[in-house]
């Protein structure tokens, strides 16, 4: 007997509530769209919903409750009830962890639906502090949700993110989740609802049978068709809210097994219309925020994106204005995934909350070239680690005044070729003097005489803009793989 149902996937929405920009490659050009919106994506679910007679699940792949202005400043509050109104049936998590544990618990336990995680653990007790699975039925076919959320909460974001708790990896958990659901509870498909990111992901299908189908999340990678591995289907769906994944499932109960199945990565253009319920509850939640971010503060004469890995226009920008204001000899800034583009005109101060939400102090501190070395090294294998499993970055640490040359494919500590500090060769024994922002930016291990300006990245990046009228912010091959 076969029975079909439907998995409609969000991952990596950061915020993005409304419309907005997005970016797209297209041949040697690169384009900017208004896609998005939580109008968009309720109605593009409940239009899927009536279509299958309801039998759909709806996934929250985490990294929801931080990325904007009004949702990091209500430390996510605004999206209680929006996101309640999407009746999701799960979700798992990464920088919802932004304020605190305690926080997100709070927030947690004023939503329709639960965040599921097998890998994170109460330091004291050792207890896992979320459920770890659920099951649900869907047109007969019970499926098992197993939840992961990112490991590198306690490894590489700020220290407060995790504060009483422990992350593991999921790997070592998740076959015995697997049996339990399988043998125990009956279920017919064990779907992974996981911010492990893309690579994890495809390494955990690999080492983990049974895995029918993975939600993955954390890379916003856009899987116009999923990877198929070790009979895993995996799927991941962009970011900002920009777009969902759309997945039909045939299951056949006599050979135990999904026969067929279908997928799309819908984009969230103009073709879909808005939910007007939700745009006006959008419209309301926003209200209180639209004078001050609208306001216009500059322009830009380069798009400014976050897309590529090595070096970004955006980054640039916010590098530029810290080093005018700081006449440091170099800055970093963490290689962050997530910020809508902003195409060349009008910047407003919405645009630079969404370069930069947490709007940290601007910081300083002396490292050596030793140190400055040392770090890269350390963020290139945090990026690029053979091992899937070792790999914890976002994109390249950002940096401006030197220029690196790096071989990609070699081992940890072996990447770098070539250290610039304006044009001279780097001498590893100096003194450098550097700003940055945000403890990714440089991790507290390294430097001294580590301090907090007494400014914060928003006003900076208004400073500049004020004196620069029009800013350019082109790529100028900090960052180059040779
Ligand atoms: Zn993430």
């Amino acid at each position: 007997m076969l029975k079909e149902f439907s998995i409609i996937q969000m991952n990596d929405s950061h915020g993005y509530v409304e419309e907005h920009w997005e970016h797209f490659f297209t041949g040697s050009e690169s384009e900017f769209v208004k896609v998005g919106g939580y109008a968009r994506i309720l109605n593009y679910v409940k239009m899927v919903r009536k279509l299958k007679n309801n039998n759909v699940l709806f996934f929250d792949g985490g990294d929801t409750f931080h990325g904007t202005y009004p949702v990091v400043n209500s430390e996510g509050e605004i999206l209680i009830d929006l996101l309640n109104k999407f009746n999701l049936d799960a979700m798992s998590a990464h920088w919802d962890f932004a304020y605190g544990p305690k926080k997100f618990k709070e927030l947690l336990s004023n939503l329709n639906y639960p965040m599921l995680a097998i890998n994170v653990y109460d330091k004291v007790s050792d207890q896992l502090v979320f459920e770890p699975y659920i099951i649900k039925e869907v047109n007969g076919v019970r499926v098992g949700i197993i939840g992961i959320a990112a490991t590198i909460v306690d490894k590489v974001m700020p220290k407060h993110f995790s504060e009483g708790l422990y992350f593991t990896l999921g790997n070592k958990e998740l076959p015995g989740y697997i049996k339990k659901l399988k043998e125990k509870e009956n279920v017919d498909i064990i779907t992974v609802l996981s911010h492990l990111g893309f690579p994890q992901e495809v390494k955990l299908a690999k080492e983990v049978a049974g895995i029918d189908i993975l939600l993955s999340a954390h890379t916003h990678n856009r899987m116009y068709k999923p990877s198929i591995v070790n009979e895993t289907i995996i799927l991941q769906s962009g970011c900002h809210g920009s777009f969902l994944g759309h997945l039909d499932v045939t299951y056949d109960f006599k050979q135990k097994k999904i026969v067929a199945y279908k997928h799309e990565l819908v984009v969230l253009d103009e073709k879909i219309l808005k939910d007007e319920d939700m745009e006006e509850m959008v419209n309301v939640s926003l209200k209180p925020y639209r004078e001050v971010l609208n306001e216009v503060v500059g322009s830009t004469k380069t798009d400014l994106s976050r897309s590529l890995v090595l070096e970004s226009t955006m980054d640039n920008f916010l590098l530029n204005a810290i080093q005018d204001y700081t006449k440091a000899e170099m800055v970093f800034s963490n290689g962050w995934r997530y910020g809508a583009p902003i195409p060349a005109g009008d910047i407003t101060v919405n645009d630079l909350y969404n370069i930069i939400p947490v709007n940290p102090k601007i910081s300083k501190v002396k490292l050596t070239g030793r140190e400055v070395w040392d770090m890269l090294e350390e963020n290139l294998e945090r990026t690029f680690a053979l091992d899937p499993y070792d790999q914890m970055g976002g994109y390249v640490k950002r940096a401006m005044g030197i220029n690196v040359y790096f071989k990609i494919e070699n081992s940890f500590k072996e990447r770098i070729q070539y250290l610039f500090v304006g044009q001279q060769t780097v001498d590893l024994d100096r003194i450098y003097d550097v700003a940055f922002v945000t403890s990714q930016g440089v991790p507290t291990k390294y430097g001294k005489d580590r301090q907090q300006l007494d400014i914060r990245a928003i006003d900076v990046l208004k400073n500049y803009l004020k004196s620069e009228q029009e800013i350019s912010a082109p790529l100028i091959n900090t960052i180059t793989a040779i």
